[in-house]
């Protein structure tokens, strides 16, 4: 088979990414298009496997078996993972993107003959790889290790924006000095990949726990170019393309991300948000008002119109299924139930829309956010699940606040507004919440999936 035919199956399984990735953007067609990425990725493997190669020596035992074990581990990974713990499996796994990329360039420079001639552009983009790979690397276990939490917040080395500047300039420093020597030095690329390694670390280690999911889809754009670098190392095309685009949706993502959190990538990246979590009501005198599952229950039913704002709380107490189960009871009374759908609550872009579709809420239930602004003032019900930051009106009202500027649900336009939490504790940007003390607004106190239950129980029977 001459390789113009391999490259032609390359050009397919290219193809089937890109159809792929499209189909991503909706969650009707999201699983579908999942496959069929994964589908192009298979062909990608096959085809490299059996590419034509001049050593003529395969490695056919070493790839076979990194298959299984990888493709074993990848498996049981996704199988059990709870849907609340996604940003810590994305993390790992891209930390192992990175490593690869990393390995792969230690690998070329080992291969290249000593007296290669260092000013070339293969060898810059086997540095570059190095460099970005290491990066990824260190920086995704760090991520993971917060977001698992056994790294925590206040472990953060003194002057870490000091730190990170001096070793930066050290890479560029050195890594210019390296391309300028006429023969390979590999002590000095060794050099190269521990700094670059240190670097990972003290790029992460300061940034917030809470920030997390930003900076993991940051680093997965990193771990993207590390592929598409990798790709031009080896003149694959299947890899400089699949690295291309993962290196740019991360990036998309991450300005989406900070776009609506309103903040920009610095703020992130130099700390903004505190996750520590205190009191929402912290120094009030002001007193809140509780509703009982009895009394809601019956206002619920006697209502038209009912929104349920699901947060990260619902995401916690995988409160979702529960909650397709209360709107179907309200629905069959005649009430009409929504739900509004902040971009950025929970933990991860699309969490909500997520565990709402594994409940099987239909999709055209989902409002988004402007969309529910003008829905709120003919609403009866606003039922708030495990959601704080997302409905916190100091991002319109505070300018002192950090989310000042974050476009909010505005619940408190509804007639009712009752939130379910556990305690008064303040959400993700650790600030209090005037909503909760609200004139309109009560409190149903309980792990939300429990109270949901209780809810459910006394619709049945008002
Ligand atoms: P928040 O983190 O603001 O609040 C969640 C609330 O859920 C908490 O106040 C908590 O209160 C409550 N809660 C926790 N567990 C339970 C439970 N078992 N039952 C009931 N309630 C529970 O969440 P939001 O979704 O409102 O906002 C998301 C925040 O995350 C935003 O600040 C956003 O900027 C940030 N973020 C989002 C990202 C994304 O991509 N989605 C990425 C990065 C950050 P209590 O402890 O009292 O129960």
């Amino acid at each position: 088979m001459t390789t113009s035919l391999f490259d032609f199956v390359y050009l397919i399984s290219i193809v089937l990414f890109i159809v792929g990735l499209k189909r991503l953007s909706s969650p009707d067609t999201a699983r579908n298009g999942n496959l069929i990425t994964a589908g192009g990725m298979a062909l990608g493997m096959l085809v490299t496997l059996f590419y034509p190669i001049q050593s003529g020596d395969n490695n056919f035992a070493w790839i076979g078996g990194g298959l299984l074990l990888g493709s074993a581990v990848g498996w049981v990974a996704a199988k059990r993972v709870q849907m609340t713990a996604m940003p810590e499996m994305v993390s790992l796994f891209n930390g192992l993107g990175g490593a690869c990329a990393m390995l792969i360039s230690i690998v070329e420079f080992y291969n290249y003959p000593a007296n290669t001639s260092l000013l070339n552009g293969a060898v810059f983009t086997t540095l570059f790889a190095l460099f970005i790979g290491s990066i990824s690397f260190t920086g995704s276990l760090v991520a993971y290790g917060k977001l698992q939490g056994f790294l925590r917040d206040s472990l953060v080395l003194p002057y870490p924006k000091v730190i990170n500047l001096i070793l930066l300039i050290a890479i560029v420093v050195l890594g210019s000095y390296f391309m300028s020597l006429p023969d390979l030095d590999f002590n000095l690329v060794s050099i190269l990949l521990v700094l670059s390694l240190i670097y990972g670390i003290t790029f992460v280690t300061p940034i917030g726990g809470g920030d997390m999911p930003v900076v993991i889809s940051l680093l997965n754009s990193f771990t993207g170019i590390g592929a598409a670098l990798a790709g031009l190392i080896y003149n694959n095309q299947v890899m400089l393309v699949g690295g291309i685009l993962v290196g740019a949706s991360g990036t998309i993502l991450t300005i989406l991300m900070c776009q609506a959190m309103n903040r920009s990538l610095f703020n992130v990246i130099v700390g903004g948000f505190s996750s520590s979590g205190g009191p929402a009501g912290e120094g009030r005198e002001e007193v809140v008002k509780e509703a009982t599952p009895n009394d809601l229950a019956i206002q619920l039913k006697y209502s038209q119109k009912v929104i349920i704002v699901p947060g990260y709380g619902m995401a916690v107490a995988q409160a979702q299924h529960v909650v397709h189960e209360l709107e179907n009871m309200l629905e069959t009374e005649g009430v009409d139930v929504k739900y509004a759908i902040h971009p950025v609550a929970g933990r991860m872009p699309g969490h909500m829309n997520v565990l709402l579709a594994e409940a099987d809420v239909p999709y055209p239930k989902l409002l988004e956010l402007e969309q529910a602004n003008k829905e709120f003032p003919s609403t009866d019900v606003v039922l708030v699940i495990g959601a704080n930051d997302v409905v916190n009106p100091a991002a319109k009202e505070d300018a002192s606040s950090p989310i000042y500027g974050m476009p909010i649900l505005e619940v408190e336009q509804a007639k009712n507004v009752v939130v379910m939490k556990r305690s008064m504790n303040a959400g993700y940007a650790g600030i209090q919440n005037q909503l909760f003390f609200g004139e309109k607004t009560r409190m149903l106190f309980g792990d939300a999936k429990s109270t949901l239950n209780k809810l459910k129980e006394e619709v049945d029977q008002a």
